[in-house]
């Protein structure tokens, strides 16, 4: 066989790779660009299709370079901070230059605060959505999820998706103010859980520690959960893994050390829903929401 005839043979055969992992394609809503791993090969060591690469504008032509290399695996959201003097003008600029969305935004500001509305304001004139990390324990980002409902309300042209551990948390009615991930039984009517019920603009990220233990700290809650949310839940990982298998990775939650976050939700989400329900989690509900052609 000549060199021609083997590359030939071999993209082939790369076309025709085995049956989708996780039953059919995968959207992870939820990807960093970090130093040191490529981007593609956590999604192709995770079975994930297509990733958001959610990027700072400090890591901005890092993220520009691995989509450049695999453009049809990537979008992109961008984030910075909106209470620096040119912060709203960059994030401007950032959908000008093809971001799909602001994310993930996670500055110690007040969710309910000034800079955060014209945020919100500058997304529904945009018409982008914005990824928010809501941490109130143990830091301060995004604070006020509590009162959130005031700004749904508000911000009704604005979409919203959710993340992050004081996010997650508030899906049981009794949050404890003293860990960041609470184990054990949910209480029915969280915050979280009635937010999204109340308001067609708010949806949620499944990804991180947070998403991954809000799935496995009580399995029964969980499948009434996935199937209450079922057009509202999206896939994320967060993951800091080098290769979807857990090499490098640094999860905090005991029971994720030395997996691949990604690959543990998506099983997760597989063993507490039907095929159908899976489907619009792992891939459709993202698909739609962030008009990404399939
Ligand atoms: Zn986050
Ligand atoms: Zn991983």
């Amino acid at each position: 066989m000549n060199r021609r005839t083997f590359l030939a043979t071999s993209s082939l055969a790369l076309t025709a790779a085995p049956a989708h992992e996780w039953g059919g394609p995968v959207l992870d809503i939820h990807l960093h660009p970090r130093d040191g791993r490529s981007a593609q090969d956590h999604l192709d060591g995770s079975g994930v299709t297509k990733a958001v690469l959610l990027t700072n504008l400090k890591d901005e032509a890092r993220a520009k370079a691995e989509i450049a290399a695999h453009p049809k695996s990537f979008v992109w959201f961008a984030a910075t901070d909106p209470s620096a003097p040119d912060g709203l003008a960059k994030l401007r600029q950032a959908v000008v230059d093809g971001a799909r969305g602001f994310g993930e935004m996670k500055h110690n500001l007040a969710a309910g605060g000034k800079e955060m509305r014209q945020v919100y304001d500058l997304c529904a004139e945009l018409n982008v959505p914005i990824l928010m990390h809501f941490q109130e324990v143990k830091g301060d980002f995004n604070k006020g999820w509590r009162e959130f409902d005031k700004i749904l309300k508000t911000y009704k042209k604005t979409t919203f998706i959710g993340h992050a551990d004081f996010f997650w948390a508030n899906i049981s009615a009794d949050v404890p103010m003293d860990r960041s991930y609470p184990e054990g039984p949910i209480k029915p009517g969280g915050l979280t859980d009635r937010f999204l019920s109340d308001y067609p603009n708010l949806y949620g990220d499944l990804s991180a520690n947070s998403g991954n233990n809000a799935l496995s700290r009580d399995p029964e809650f969980a499948r009434s959960f996935l199937k209450r949310h079922q057009n509202k839940l999206m896939f994320g990982c967060d993951c800091s893994c080098q290769d979807g298998h857990g090499t490098g990775g640094t999860p905090l939650l005991a029971r994720l050390k030395g997996k691949c976050v990604a690959r543990d939700t998506l099983q997760l989400a597989k063993d507490l829903t039907d095929a159908k329900i899976f489907r619009k989690i792992t891939w459709e509900n993202g698909i739609r929401l962030l008009k990404i052609p399939a």
